[in-house]
């Protein structure tokens, strides 16, 4: 047995793909890094439906990350929330890099919407700090 075939065969919670809107309730795009340990969908009390989330080593201002954000918009969020966290993997200094990555996206030509960009740090102890 493969490990997507135990995946696959797991109980698990299938909530059915909505059919409503394609736009999220919230209006919020989440650019977040996707280490297993992040529960995005936890951390903003999210359900399905409520936010785009887009994920990558780092959470980094990628240009793959910046064309997703931009589909994001087309589709109606108009704001963006970029997640960082301590012990990462992919980024040596999470504050360094988010204020690095925040900068790419508020100049990136490729987002209509850059006027609502902020950035997070998830640390041990499940806090939520602003940063950049
Ligand atoms: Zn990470």
């Amino acid at each position: 047995v493969s490990r997507v075939d135990a995946l696959v065969a797991r109980p698990a919670r299938r909530v059915p793909l909505l059919r409503s809107a394609r736009r999220p309730a919230s209006g919020v795009a989440i650019l977040s890094c996707m280490d297993g340990r992040l529960n995005v969908f936890s951390i903003f009390g999210l359900a399905e439906g409520d936010a785009h989330v887009i994920r990558n080593a780092g959470g980094c201002a990628t240009g793959d990350a910046i064309r997703s954000l931009a589909l994001s918009q087309e589709l109606g969020t108009r704001e963006v929330v970029l997640l960082h966290h301590e012990h990462c993997a992919a980024v040596a200094d999470p504050d360094e890099d988010l204020a690095r990555c925040l900068g790419v996206l508020r100049t990136a030509s490729g987002l209509p919407y850059t006027g609502a960009i902020r950035g997070f740090v998830y640390e041990l102890g499940a806090g939520l700090r602003e940063g950049g």
